[in-house]
């Protein structure tokens, strides 16, 4: 195929936006598809911030995209998860044991403006609101959009089409009609609610004051089989989500009734009760979200379609790696186009050979944390062997790297990440078998197992 001249991107979501900013400094002539209206024109109070937790893949593809300078404004590192346990206390887990191992929480309304904005400067971007994809005519090479301030749908001839359309895309429909691929959907049985700890007022941007609780950590509130988290917003702020069973005694049903939120609360989370001063009101208000896992067989149609980001393997929110998978996607391709001269025809077989295995990683890596955070964390065996990894990987750093850290603060493939984990996980579970302290844990096999089981990872 010669090289295209034009790009369309369906989604000026997370990924839409960055992947436009990259094939942009490429020298594409980039429009983007983007049903919403232009939030950063609206005049109206623009809500709720939801957050979201940026780290190591994530940002080696902003950097990628030269976008990071504008970024780190943006940020509040996140040194570890804090524990709020049952009986009242709380306690640090840090994420690692280097100063630069946290991960960072980012506002998503304020990352993706800024995205757009950077996509629309010079080489421009077109980014084109108020359209909606419906369907793509890959035969034909024609895209079906909607024009939704006058509903009318229009066909408009296309050479390249890559879906950011995230999980419901329509360019996935299309593509996998085309191609003959698959898709499955796997839905968990529990929810999201999303709530807020408003900032304490009285204190300026500046002051450190207005965060009500230590703005350096991501908060969970660990109660078995249902979890509350909180991540810090720049303005002092914390958005909150509660994961909770649909139905059951402990559930979303449960609650439906606006009464039951405040006995709940004071049962379960008394300390973010005190924190939540609109709570009832939120709960009526914000609607409980659905959480599930997408896996796809193919990702391209020859060389002129690609489903990218959500679109393609969204996940369960539990790793905080959706955003950082799809925005590895787009380094990932960039790095092909380099690689095969942007050659299209080589580069989308590639990419979906290179990528969706380690898609299908980290949706299973996080649908296990789910597990973790919302109980194992408060388990002294699981606190061990968090303890001891650390142990093996100052012992070992090139052999042992806890799987949390290979996850979030490296770039080891996803599927790599997962192997590794599955046999230290292993060696964790039999070192600490019979011992309740790190520092009673024989480290001669230990050494033994590591040097057996784990040959040195390559970095590059
Ligand atoms: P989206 O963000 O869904 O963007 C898709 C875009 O396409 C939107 O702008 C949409 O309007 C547009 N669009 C849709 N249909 C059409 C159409 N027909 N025509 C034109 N445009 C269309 N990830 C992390 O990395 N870290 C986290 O901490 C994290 N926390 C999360 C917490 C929760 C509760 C949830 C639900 C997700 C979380 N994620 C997190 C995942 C992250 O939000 C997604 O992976 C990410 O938003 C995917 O980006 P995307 O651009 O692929 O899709």
């Amino acid at each position: 195929m010669p090289r295209p001249k034009q790009i369309h991107i369906a989604g000026a979501g997370l990924v839409g936006s960055l992947l436009s900013v990259m094939l942009g400094k490429r020298g594409y002539e980039v429009s983007i598809l983007e049903r919403r209206p232009d939030t950063r024109k609206s005049t109206e109070d623009s809500g709720r911030s939801i957050n979201l937790a940026l780290s190591s893949r994530g940002i080696a593809a902003l950097e990628r995209a030269g976008l990071m300078d504008d970024v780190q404004p943006l940020l509040i590192p996140m040194t570890g998860r804090m524990l709020h346990l049952e009986d009242g206390t709380q306690q640090l887990m840090p994420y690692g044991q280097r100063p630069e191992e946290v991960i960072y929480s980012v506002s998503r309304r304020d990352l993706n403006r800024l995205m757009i904005t950077k996509a629309e400067e010079a080489p421009p971007v077109n980014v084109m609101f108020n359209q909606q994809l419906e369907s793509i005519d890959f035969e034909n090479k024609l895209l079906h959009v909607k024009d939704l301030s006058d509903d009318q749908t229009a066909r408009s001839p296309f050479e390249l089409i890559i879906g950011a359309d995230g999980a419901g895309s329509p360019t996935r429909r299309s593509l996998l009609q085309a191609n003959q691929g698959e898709s499955t959907s796997e839905f968990l049985d529990h929810d999201y609610k999303e709530l807020e700890i408003p900032a304490r007022p009285g204190f300026g941007d500046d002051d450190a004051k207005r965060f009500p609780i230590d703005p350096n950590a991501l908060h969970i509130w660990p109660r078995g089989n249902f979890m509350l988290i909180a991540l810090p917003n720049q303005d002092g702020s914390f958005t909150v989500t509660l994961f909770m069973p649909k139905t059951g005694p402990i559930s979303f049903e449960a609650l439906e009734h606006k009464d039951s939120v405040k006995p709940f609360f004071e049962k379960h989370f008394p300390s973010a009760l005190q924190l939540i001063p609109d709570l009832e009101q939120d709960f009526v208000d914000n609607p409980a979200g659905r959480l599930g896992t997408l896996r796809t067989n193919s990702w391209f149609y020859e060389d002129c379609g690609l489903i990218i980001g959500d679109a393609a393997h969204a996940i369960v929110p539990f790793h905080g790696q959706g955003m950082n998978a799809g925005f590895e996607d787009c380094l990932e391709l960039d790095r092909l186009l380099d690689e095969h001269n942007d050659d299209w025809a080589k580069v989308l077989p590639e990419l979906d050979r290179l990528r969706r295995p380690n898609a299908e990683a980290i949706a299973d890596m996080a649908l296990e944390n789910y597990v973790t955070m919302r109980s194992s964390v408060a388990d002294p065996k699981f606190q061990l062997k968090k303890e001891l990894g650390f142990k093996l990987e100052q012992q070992f750093p090139d052999r042992f790297i806890p799987r949390y850290s290979m996850v979030m603060f490296l770039l080891i493939p996803y599927a790599e990440a997962f192997r590794r984990g599955q046999i230290q996980q292993d060696i964790l579970s039999a070192l600490t078998e019979t011992v309740d302290a790190v520092d009673d844990v024989d480290m001669d096999p230990a050494k033994s197992l590591v040097d057996e089981k784990l040959p040195p990872i390559e970095f590059d």
